[in-house]
């Protein structure tokens, strides 16, 4: 029998959350007590609501400086933002991209629209994002580095690109991965869509890459309704994404000149006014974030069954959604903590689907998987909104 505690589990998440909170609660809502009506109504007084204005240039300093990256390019959504890095890291038709089958489908789905091929990576159980050193064996079995690149040796496809996904917002040990790119001649293109406040090694996450990006949906740790953004230090790269993502027009006072075939990727300046509002407060929500954080650490230190995940030794994360994990021995009671958890007026999930048994990525090639076949099982994610931290001091 399972020693899996589901009472203790509800106790402790109605000891760390309920205070007066509305039921039920969500996995992670945006808040928005700052400045974020003053900024739309200033854009809607001066007309300025579309694909120009000051609120885009600003939303894309204040996050060059937060990110310590040199340049950040405002986007409709993360997926376009993942869509378009992967363009500017040379990602061409044909080509295989690693990719962790632990993560949100919208990582596969930007290797496809380039015509590429996710080749499926296993996790790290110490970050749940992607194994480097589990990779490195198996691209030396399978692969053979090449003046044209890393070439599978089963496919004959050049692997041109790795994408490490910060799962939940932990960093993935990029220094490791950053050696095993450099010994293939592999690119990498950071997913730090859920990572907006976590560190690698001191350094935020997003600046290890070629490229990285950031999503700004509703629910992440920040929100511009929808939204995302292009990073980069490379101030060409970064200038060349802002060109192709603004219909690749070249800037005149009537003509109408387009030498690219762009992409209408820019963020409205509706949208990049409420991401100003919501980047003054970032540094608070990660408080309060952290704060609720080491309230479950505690909440679920002695319960059976049961792992609160914490963040790797090497990193400082923002905890965008808290994650316990089941025991082994305990997964084939997940559903019924699942069941019993939202019952009681907790939203709780589990962890995506592996991508690579969906239907559309099912023939993709794949590696063994036996660590992200384990941790699907085991993954539940539980109440995360920054506000929920308020009553933590
Ligand atoms: C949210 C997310 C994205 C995509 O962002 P959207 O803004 O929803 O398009 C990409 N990758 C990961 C890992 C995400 O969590």
């Amino acid at each position: 029998m399972s020693q899996l505690d589901i009472d203790s589990i509800i106790k402790a998440l109605g000891t760390v959350i309920s205070r007066g909170q509305k039921s039920p609660l969500a996995l992670h809502e945006p808040f928005f007590h700052g400045n974020e009506w003053a900024y739309v109504k200033d854009c809607l007084d001066s007309t300025w609501v579309s694909y120009v204005g000051q609120y885009v240039d600003k939303f894309e300093i204040m996050l060059a400086e937060f990110t310590g990256v040199q340049k950040a390019v405002a986007v409709v959504n993360g997926t376009a933002a993942l869509h378009m890095a992967l363009k500017l890291a040379d990602v061409t038709p044909g080509d295989e991209v690693l990719v962790p089958a632990l993560t949100f489908v919208a990582t596969a789905n930007a290797v496809a629209h380039c015509g590429a091929i996710p080749h499926f990576a296993d996790s790290d159980e110490r970050t749940l994002g992607l194994d480097p050193l589990k990779l490195k064996d198996y691209l030396k079995a399978v692969s053979q580095v090449r003046s044209s690149g890393c070439i599978n040796k089963f496919s004959g496809r050049r692997i041109s690109t790795v994408i490490p996904v910060h799962i939940f917002g932990h960093p993935v040990d990029l220094d490791s991965l950053a050696e095993v790119c450099e010994e293939y001649k592999i690119v990498m293109v950071e997913d730090a869509a859920e990572a907006l406040g976590s560190y690698y090694r001191g350094r935020h996450t997003g600046n290890h890459g070629k490229l990285s990006i950031l999503s700004f949906n509703g629910n992440k740790t920040i929100t511009t309704g929808g939204g995302g953004a292009i990073l980069t230090n490379d101030a060409a790269l970064a200038a060349l994404a802002k060109h192709l993502t603004s219909t690749a027009k070249i800037p005149h006072k009537w003509e109408f000149r387009h030498d690219h075939i762009g992409f209408n990727y820019r963020l409205p300046n509706l949208n990049a006014a409420l991401g100003c509002a919501q980047m003054e407060q970032l540094p608070g929500f990660l408080e309060q974030k952290r704060k609720l954080s080491e309230s479950y650490q505690k909440a679920f230190a002695k319960i059976e069954g049961i792992r609160f995940f914490t963040e790797p030794s090497f990193a400082k994360s923002n905890y965008w959604l808290n994650v316990i994990l089941l025991d082994a021995a305990s997964s084939e009671r997940r559903d019924e903590l699942l069941e019993k958890t939202n019952e009681h007026g907790f939203k709780t999930r589990p962890a995506w689907d592996l991508l690579n048994t969906l239907p559309m990525f099912r023939g993709c090639p794949a590696m063994d998987l036996s660590c992200a076949e384990n941790l699907v099982k085991r993954i539940i994610n539980i109440p995360s909104s920054s506000f929920l931290g308020n009553n933590h001091e």
